[in-house]
This record gives structure tokens, sequence and C-alpha cells, in this order.
């Protein structure tokens, strides 16, 4: 830890993942310690959390602007860096449009930040601004707005422990929402609520769990299919719910007719009477959760997997009661709430859609302008277009060199775009391809709010001086703001932006910065009674209807076919790592605790390729090369080879495509047909 800076006890929220624990400083340590906040009650935290304060006072951290001259990155004034970024995003606008430039938010920093950025965005004359939702979950929130009228996680915490079944679907939550996992799954487990986990691969999750289905990867919407036709098959839809509140329900009956349960199975990869149990125990259940993740958000089919799945919870009535429902588990520490407030291209705070003339008239009134009415570009659709109908982007607390598909592609196009500002707290892989670099703050030396995955809002507190001239991330967006845009951006804090956002995003109507306390407000709130709603659905759907309709969903092949000697790729996390790694490859802990990646192959594929446990091999194909070391295992389905997307050596996102989904424009992560050899072999 730095030596001149200082350190407070203040209660904070962990910055890594969705779940939202609370933490603090804790002097004794210089390690952060949990504190009984809404969702760890007890304290908890999971070693990602204790290492929180790694990246705070880590000698890599920026402390000073840089801009480039001569091809070289070099030290300047916060004037100078600014006077630049005026002047080039000012060029771009005139010669090339609005429309010519793009933001990127963050949905690892708070509410208020990511709200002040859109606006900048906004107010400059265009909706090109995203945020790396785009790259989790956006399929899910595309299927679920459709459909239920809220892309949001439908239950509470709380009441899921009421489960009598759990349906975890392309998730690992033992390793990837520790504290959920340890505090509401595993009570739930012990009590005698079974588990059924799809997942290509077998891990910590699947050790709890009563049936585990290996899926193919690319093949979850036959599986799922299959399962539906099950439980109409055996009697198990519920009747009195499919009458109230389903739609098409004889047409999807149709439509499962010309489902065969064992084609489909071998087509999925997976055990027929395994998927007949599973279909059965979540039939049964009077209760069952679904929990959902980026196994099956990240395909060019994502929207439609997730269609699928939505199909089961309306079929058997497991929406809009405690412990039932469709919940997907987010990733980073508010990629709930750069959503909710309009980090988004098509969407303004609250989730109304750019085109509705009377949304843009309602946040004309508190912002002083309207909005524009186009849709902008989405994140890997902005990068496809650098250098062409994009000219200059800001990079706000994201790493896209990394964590982009097609990573040598997307390397090519930053050095294509004429101008590139990275406002981060490390020198990342996207800041060594930047024009100007900003130096910003750490969750640790910032207040505002962040949203947690089950929708709750809570407070987060400095726990530290900025290091050299760093500044508070909001300050340099509001300065970005007025230095871009004739717009109001005179913040005096987080509090009074936290203010304005209330007033123009629905969902949060009638929050308040006191309110939330060390506590949380969750949405959608009600001033009234000063509660958020903790079970959606449960008379009407979001979308204002009684009913949401049953949807059939044709099975697509993925993107990325895969020949008789190549293996399928997919992609996760483990626990000790943290998305791109920018954060987490720089904790002494974390690291002592997982030096390096390995690729994770089944013994059969190994003895294939003539492959020992630890040989080092190259994973190739079109797109690019990676060298690893391997990890023989059969927790891999044979066929199907596993790499974590935390390392920039290897660098996982060389090899995977970027096909998109044609709804969410989500990139296919999760299927990529690669060559595995020796190293020297190839
Ligand atoms: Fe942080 Fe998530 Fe671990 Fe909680 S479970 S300490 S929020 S990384």
């Amino acid at each position: 830890m730095s030596e001149d800076r200082n350190y407070a006890e203040a209660e904070s929220i962990c910055p890594f993942c969705g779940v939202g624990c609370g933490i603090a400083y804790d002097e004794r340590t210089g390690k952060a310690t949990g504190w009984r906040a809404p969702v760890n009650r007890r304290g908890e935290v999971c070693p990602k959390g204790v290492a929180a304060f790694d990246q705070v006072g880590h000698e890599e951290r920026l402390t000073t602007p840089l801009v480039r001259e001569g091809g070289r990155l070099v030290p300047a004034t916060w004037d100078e860096a600014f006077d630049r970024i005026e002047s080039e995003f000012g060029r771009v606008r005139r010669e090339h449009g609005p429309d010519a430039a793009f933001f990127f938010a963050s949905s690892n920093c708070t509410n208020e930040e990511n709200y002040v950025l859109q606006k900048g965005a906004r107010a400059f004359g265009t909706n090109n601004v995203d945020n790396c939702a785009r790259l989790c979950h956006s399929s899910t929130v595309a299927a679920m707005r459709a459909r239920f009228g809220a892309g949001a996680m439908t239950n509470s915490l709380d009441d899921l422990t009421e489960a009598d079944a759990f349906l975890v679907v392309g998730a690992n939550p033992a390793e990837q929402h520790p504290v959920i996992f340890r505090s509401y799954f595993v009570p739930a487990l012990k009590s005698g609520t079974e588990m059924i986990h799809v997942d290509p691969r077998s891990n910590a999750t699947t050790d709890g769990a009563s049936v585990h289905l290996p899926v193919r990867p690319g093949y979850d919407i036959p599986l799922l299919n299959a399962i539906a036709k099950v439980i109409v098959a055996e009697g198990l839809a519920d009747d009195s719910f499919v009458d109230e509140r389903v739609e098409g329900f004889e047409e999807f009956v149709s439509f499962l007719d010309g489902v065969d349960v064992e084609a489909a199975a071998e087509l999925a990869g997976v055990d027929p009477s395994d998927l007949r149990e599973a279909a059965k125990l979540y039939g049964e259940a009077d209760a069952a959760a679904v929990f959902t993740g980026m196994g099956m958000s990240q395909h060019h089919c994502g929207t439609d997997n997730v269609h699928a799945l939505l199909n089961l919870a309306l079929l058997t009535g497991n929406v809009g009661r405690p412990g039932t429902g469709v919940n997907p588990l987010r990733g980073q520490n508010n990629v709930q709430g750069a959503g909710d407030v309009g980090a988004l291209p098509n969407l303004l705070p609250g989730y109304r859609d750019v085109t509705d003339g009377e949304a843009r008239a309602t946040v004309a009134e508190e912002w002083g302008f309207e909005p524009p009415a186009r849709p902008g570009l989405t994140e890997v659709e902005a990068t496809h277009e650098f250098g062409d109908d994009v000219r200059a982007a800001y990079v706000f607390g994201e790493n896209p060199a990394v964590t982009e598909p097609n990573a040598n592609a997307v390397r090519e196009r930053f050095e294509a775009a004429e101008f590139v500002v990275v406002h981060d707290i490390f020198p990342t892989e996207t800041a060594e391809l930047a024009d100007v670099v900003l130096p910003g703050s750490s969750w640790a030396e910032k207040a505002g709010t962040v949203t947690n995955t089950d929708r709750q809002v809570m407070r987060m507190r400095p726990n530290a001086d900025l290091p050299g001239d760093a500044r508070p991330d909001l300050d340099i967006l509001r300065e970005l703001g007025d230095r871009l845009t004739d717009a109001d951006f005179d913040y005096d804090g987080p509090e009074a932006v936290f203010d304005e956002l209330t007033r123009v995003t629905p969902i949060y109507e009638g929050m308040t910065y006191d309110g939330i306390g060390t506590e949380s407000q969750r949405w959608p709130f009600s001033a009234d009674d000063g509660e958020g709603v903790a079970v959606l659905h449960a008379d009407r759907f979001a979308t204002g209807s009684k009913t949401a309709e049953l949807r059939p969903v044709e099975h697509v092949e993925p993107a990325d076919p895969v020949t008789d000697d190549e293996l399928v790729l997919t992609t996760g996390r483990v626990i000790q790592q943290f998305n791109s790694g920018a954060v987490t490859r720089r904790s002494d802990t974390l690291v002592r605790m997982r030096p390096e990646d390995a690729l994770q192959i089944h013994p059969d594929d190994a003895a294939r390729r003539d492959i020992a446990d630890g040989d080092d091999v190259v994973v190739a194909n079109a797109r690019g090369e990676v060298s690893v070391a391997a990890a023989v295992t059969p927790a891999v389905r044979p066929g199907t080879v596993f790499l974590t997307f935390h390392y920039a050596n290897p660098l996982v996102n060389e090899l995977t495509g970027d096909a998109l989904d044609p709804t969410a424009k989500i990139p296919e992560y999760k299927h990529s047909a690669v060559r595995v050899t020796v190293e020297g072999e190839a």
C-alpha cells in the first residue's frame, strides 16, 4: 500500500461482480473487509472482494494525464489533455457529424457517472453510447423486455430461497457470484432444493446439482425445446397459469409436436433420461427459479436462447411468485445500473426508446435539450466502423482491446480510428492505443450509487485519497460534458446527479440518496410506501399486459462450424480473476491464487493429439493463435475446450469470432472452432 495515501474505513460496495457485497478498508490488514450490507448480511466476501484494495494503492496506477506526442504517450496537464479532446471531438463533429463519435460507458462505474456520460453523448448530438452489458447480457435483456417488459432479475435473492428447484443454465454462480451461492443457494440446497445445472463444463456449481446436462455449446435451443416437450407430455404445464397469463399455448404445443426428445437430446449432446429427469424436477416443483448467465446469452442466437428459456417459466407458471422467475446473474458491479440510467444506444434512462417522442420530450424538460431520435451503434458495431463512420472514441473504464471478439482485428480498428481517449485507472491494453489517457478514480476513491443483480441501488463511499493528479471520475465526465456541449453539467457532487436521474428514470422515481443510506432501495420503487418490488410480474407483466406469449424457437447452427479435426472453444470465468483482468491481474493476492490460464481439454481429445497434462499447446484458427499450457480434465465435455477471458496472454479473444446476434448484437463468444496441437508440432 502506498505510504503517502490516507485511507478511511467507510462502507462501500465491492467493485467486482454484480452481487454487490458491502466492503470497507480494514486498517489492521490493509485489505478489504465485509460489512453487513443488504446482500452480504453476515459480512461475507469472496477472495476478489478481500483483494479489492490491491488495485487502489498499486504502483502502476495512472497518476497524470498522458497525450500522444511523436508516437509516444507523454505526461501533460489536465488542461492540455482536455484542450486536445475538445479540439479533436469538435473537428470530428464539424467534418463528419456527431454520429462519427462513440462513447464507451462503464458497467464497472457508478450510476451517476454513466448517467452523466450518456447525457454528454446525447448533448454532443449522438446516441452512440453503450456499455459492456452489450457483451454479456444484452440478449437476455432483449428477450426479457420483449416478453416480460423488463430485462432484469424477476425476483429478489431473498425470496429465491423459497424455490423447490433451481434451473441454472450457462452460469456458474459458485465461482462467479460466490457470496450469492454461499449465502442463498447453499442453504436452500441443504434444505432440499434440487438443482439442475446446464453447462458444457462441470465446475463448482455442478457439485451441488442433482442433474448435470453437459450441453454442447450452441445447442441450448434443442435442449430447452425438448424439456418443454417433456413438461407438456407429462402433464406438468400449469393449466390455470396458462389460461390466465399465457398466450399462444395451442400454437406452441403444435410446434412441440415437431420436437423429437431423443433426437434433440442427441443433438444437444446430453443423455435423454437426464433431460427427462431435469424436465420433471423443474416441472413438478411448486416453485422453480431459473438462473441464467453468459453460457446462454453469448451466442449469435443468444436472444432466441433466452426466449426458449422463458417458454419454460411460462409453461409451468413459474413467474410472479416468490421462489420462481427468470433471473439473469449480472457480471460487473453496476452492469444493471449502467443500462438503467440510459448508457445504451437505443434507450434513454429507464429503458424508454430513443424513438419515443414523448420520452425524448420528458428528458428534454430536465436536460434543456432533446436527445437525437435515431438509435446509435452498439459497442461491437462501433469498433467495426472505426476509421469509417466512427472517427473518435471516448473509452471510460473499459478495455475493449481485450474484451471484444476477434481481438487482432479490434486492435487494427483502434489504430484506424482518428482519435481515441481512454479514461481509466491503469495503462490498459486499450490505453496503449489511445491518443489521450486520463487518470480516473478507483472504486475506493469515489462516492455514488450502483445497482446490483437483484435491482438494489446501494451507495459507495470513499475509502482512500486519489493518487497523484488523478481526478474523481464524475468530475472528469462533468468537464467532458462542459467542454464538448452546451448542456448543463454543473452538479454539486453525486447526490445532485442522483436526484436528477431519479426524475428522468421512472423505475428510480422516489428514491433518495439519504433514503438509501447504508441499506438499499430496489427498483421499481414506490415513494408512497418507501419500498421496491421484490417479485416482478405478479399480476401483470411489466409490458402492462396481464399475459405474455409462448414463442416457438427454432435452432440455428453456430456461426463458426467445426470440422472433424477441430474442437469447440468456449470461454468463461474463474473465481480468482475478473473480466479483462486489467485490475485483478495486478493483484498479488489473486495472481498468487491463479497465476496463469490453462486450456481445459478432455482426456480423449488430449490423447488423440498426444497432449499430456501440462504440455504447452497452440490453440489456433484463422483469426489468431495463442500458446497456453494444457489442463487435461474430464470436467469439459469431449469435443470442447475451455479458456477464461481474464488474461491478455493468452488473449482468448484473438480466437473468438464477431458474428453478432441480430437483435441484441452480442458476439458469439461461447462457440469458436479451433485446432489444438502440441507446441512445435503444428
Ligand atoms: Fe465482490 Fe462479488 Fe465477491 Fe461479493 S461475491 S465480494 S461482490 S466479487
